[in-house]
């Protein structure tokens, strides 16, 4: 059979595959291919409307950055004045109560004796030592047994799947930063402060359709390089090219997709298999539903173990273009055990890549293994971080750009740098 020759074969053709092949058409670079698994593009960042309802498949997207590139990137294709802006509203359900987000300074909104509970199990919390190396150790230090038995163990038992005391703690910029005497301020004020929020303090959201409005305009331009209900199955190694799915010859390929799959479609790969398996994600399921709900709040971390959901978003709140009272809630597909009332059920097989104990040693070798051979990972899953979007497309960016200086050659030993420490 003969070999197409290619230049450039993306795997993946989601937020991360797509920002990468666009960026390369604009640097006058046309010679690429994207292949795609599924039917639709878009992967964790498709939209659906379902009766009159606007559902993100992938659980709840908003856009928020702080890479302004990234912004100028997506309003180059979507003008700014396509999105609503919205001040964050959300919650914490736990412990039979409900209080905003973030919850160590918002005890003030506890009942007297709960509040007086918290607020002295967060000062026994002894941070004087060095910060423990494992997540469940580390939020006790951190918050105090209060906050950890109630609401930080549960809930992230519920969105990873794993026992919290099995996942690292170089992923926790994604928690608010600590400010002692901010907690005893505010729980004796009764007031919170907005400004301590870590991210998604304010953020946009489509003024029509749902967050994949994003993607599509990316797409759009460079639709005809992709391949779709087309995945990678095979990856063979000959001289210095790779033959891809016995259809395509390339020097150069760029992997979006977890590395256990591409690991396992590769001949003779790298060695680097155990590492390959510490790399591991979980999966998530999104379901659609009506319910009556008459207040601002954007979405509600939920942490009891009894609901097996960990997180709901209230999609008329930040679409008022979606009809009244759609729901939807994401649940580990560990947890899931069916939706009988659900208007939709969505499964993404891939949700997150699992920040367990050693991940990103295991990512920073597979991911130099594999680039010195000429597979460069990019984004969520190329990467194995717990990257949103923005940062995906910033990687993209930073990815391709590096590519395009040196004329796309990529030598052996000469393998880009790995990434960067960006958590949004
Ligand atoms: C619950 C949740 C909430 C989130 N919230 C936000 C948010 O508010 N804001 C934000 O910016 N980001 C958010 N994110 C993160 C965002 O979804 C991801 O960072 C981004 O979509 C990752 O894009 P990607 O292209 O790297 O991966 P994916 O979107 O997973 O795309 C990978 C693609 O590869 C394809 N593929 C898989 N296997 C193969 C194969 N063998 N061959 C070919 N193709 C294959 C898949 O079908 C998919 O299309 C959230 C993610 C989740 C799960």
């Amino acid at each position: 059979m003969t070999l197409q020759n290619i230049g450039v074969i993306i795997v993946g053709g989601g937020i991360t595959g797509i920002s990468f092949g666009r960026l390369l058409q604009l640097g006058g670079f046309e010679d690429f291919l994207i292949l795609e698994k599924e039917e639709t593009a878009g992967g964790l960042c498709q939209s659906q409307c379902i009766k009159g309802h606007v559902l993100d498949l992938g659980g709840g997207h908003l856009l928020c950055s702080r890479h302004p590139e990234v912004y100028d990137f997506i309003f180059a294709h979507i003008p700014a004045d396509e999105f609503h802006t919205f001040e964050r509203v959300s919650k914490i359900a736990f412990d039979n109560e409900t209080v905003d987000y973030p919850i160590e300074y918002n005890l003030w909104q506890l009942p007297l004796e709960k509040r007086v509970d918290y607020l002295t199990s967060c000062m026994q919390a002894a941070r004087t030592a060095e910060a423990p190396e494992n997540f469940e150790d580390w939020v006790r230090w951190k918050l105090g047994d209060a906050i950890a038995d109630k609401y930080m163990i549960p809930y992230n038992r519920k969105v990873w799947g794993v026992e919290p005391n099995e996942l690292d703690t170089d992923w926790l910029q994604k928690i608010p930063h600590h400010d002692t005497r901010l907690i005893v301020k505010t729980c004796l004020m009764g007031q919170g402060d907005q400004s301590v929020l870590p991210s998604h303090q304010t953020f946009m959201y489509p003024k029509r359709g749902g967050f994949q409005r994003i993607f599509d305009a990316i797409h759009d331009p460079v639709q005809r390089h992709a391949r779709l209900s087309n995945p990678l199955i095979n990856l063979r190694r000959t001289g210095d090219h790779w033959v891809v799915n016995e259809s395509y010859r390339t020097k150069l390929v760029i992997n979006t997709i977890p590395w256990g799959v591409l690991h396992s479609a590769t001949h003779s790969p790298p060695q680097v298999s155990d590492e390959v398996a510490r790399l591991r994600t979980s999966g998530l399921v999104v379901t659609l539903h009506e319910e009556a709900y008459d207040h601002d709040c954007h979405w509600t971390y939920v942490a009891s173990p009894g609901q097996p959901h960990h997180r709901e978003f209230y999609i008329n709140n930040f679409a008022p273009h979606s009809e009244p009272n759609g729901i939807f809630r994401e649940t580990n597909i560990k947890r899931f055990g069916g939706a009988p009332d659900a208007l939709a059920v969505h499964i993404n097989e891939h949700a997150y890549p699992i920040p367990l104990k050693g991940h990103s040693e295991a990512a920073r070798q597979v991911w130099t293994a594999y680039a010195n051979i000429g597979v460069i990972g990019v984004g969520r899953w190329g990467q194995h971080r717990y990257y949103n979007s923005d940062v995906c497309i910033r990687e993209a960016m930073r990815t391709a750009q590096e590519l395009l200086t040196r004329g796309m050659t990529l030598r052996a030993g000469e393998a880009i740098s790995y990434g960067s420490s960006g958590l949004v």
